[in-house]
């Protein structure tokens, strides 16, 4: 049996649930969260919300069903490579973006700019408040009932205020302490995905071009390399093997760097590892190689002029959706009326909403010839 390392998280050392749950007969405490968030609403919704193409500008486009996916997948390799907790990463990556809005980063900005006088969204939150609250399947419980690392795991970052409200889960953003050394990969393990996908559509698009990638270090030795041994290679092969070899090598080498922190530090439990500077990390070469890249997708492709058109338009929806239903809430679905904060609960069914049922909402809403 594959056995983890003893500053790893497991079913025994785990702070477990918030609510009385019988033991998980056949499954780790962790595959019993994964199983969970699979079987989510949330998680479907997934498949229709994207980060920076909008769905219906193309099949082949990442989605963040796709990226998650990706970011499981490629946390998974890593922790079972340290023989850290491969079950507990893949359900933090599956979960890690449920909570975010329709339109990827642009919906989220307009929501929290509407919820600014309302305690403000962040999609991490989000995230939290969808497993713990918002997921209505079990009879004794609202939300998953996830164990308090899968939750830890979610919340990647949140703000000091935010923070001091979330209680437990709240205290390693105010005593600055680390989450587990598998929240840690899920992080990276999310980094490595976009950046690369992002080359890879961005690509397809055509928003970016490979002459323009040839200015990326990163990008232009893998491509030097793949050109060299298959001579006159071109076109979607030479993206995918460029980027495969882009992947591995971020992959190895936070495999690499981070057992030598590990082997440095010797943690000898979850404290341990919790404690001090973050092990899990990249060389400095390589977070200098993703510095870089980032940089580069910044300025060709997220302010790219088609994508910010894109962007302004996604903007406009969500903060017309919110200023309908806030200034009338009778025409929201009733299941979202609320005693208390109402703009919370705008938020919610808003942050719900697939890039396609925003759209669509808002004609509802807002197109004069459809009365
Ligand atoms: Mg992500």
């Amino acid at each position: 049996m594959f056995e983890l390392a003893p500053y790893a998280v497991s079913s025994a050392n785990s702070r477990g649930r918030r609510h009385q749950d019988g033991p998980a007969l056949h499954r780790s405490e962790f595959q019993r969260d994964r199983d969970r968030i699979v079987h989510s609403t949330a998680f479907r919704r997934l498949e229709y919300k994207t980060q920076v193409f909008v769905n219906h500008e193309g099949d082949l486009f990442r989605t963040r069903l796709t990226h998650s996916l990706e970011v499981a997948q490629i946390a998974r390799g890593v922790a079972r490579a340290l023989r850290l907790n491969e079950d507990l990463v893949e359900a933090i990556s599956l979960a890690h973006d449920l909570g975010h809005t329709p339109f990827g980063h642009a919906g989220q900005d307009a929501l929290n700019a509407c919820m600014r006088e309302h305690g403000g969204f962040e999609h991490n939150l989000q995230s939290l408040r969808i497993v713990d609250q918002l997921e209505e399947r079990y009879a004794a419980f609202d939300g998953l009932n996830l164990c308090f690392e899968t939750r830890e795991g979610v919340v990647k970052h949140c703000s000091l205020e935010n923070a001091r409200k979330l209680g437990d889960l709240g205290e390693r953003f105010l005593n600055r302490s680390q989450p587990s050394l598998e929240a840690q990969i899920c992080n990276l393990a999310d980094q490595i995905a976009y950046n690369n996908h992002d080359v890879d559509d961005g690509l397809r698009s055509g928003l970016i071009s490979l002459e323009q990638l040839q200015g990326v270090s990163l990008f232009a030795c893998h491509a030097a390399e793949v050109r060299k041994t298959y001579s006159g290679i071109d076109g979607r092969r030479l993206v995918h093997e460029t980027i495969r070899r882009m992947i591995n090598v971020l992959v190895c080498d936070l495999i690499e760097t981070t057992a030598g922190n590990i082997a440095r530090q010797k943690p000898k439990d979850l404290t341990d590892a919790r404690s001090g500077e973050a092990l899990v990390a990249f060389s400095h070469d390589l977070r200098d190689a993703q510095k870089e890249m980032k940089r580069f997708l910044h300025k060709h492709l997220y302010q790219h002029f088609q994508v910010l058109r894109m962007t302004s338009k996604a903007q406009r929806i969500v903060s017309d959706l919110f200023s309908a239903f806030v200034s009338d809430p009778r025409m929201l679905p009733p299941a979202y009326l609320a005693e208390g904060n109402q703009a919370r609960r705008v938020a919610d069914y808003i942050a719900g909403m697939t890039d396609r049922y925003a759209i669509k909402e808002h004609r509802r809403l807002f197109a004069v010839g459809e009365i």
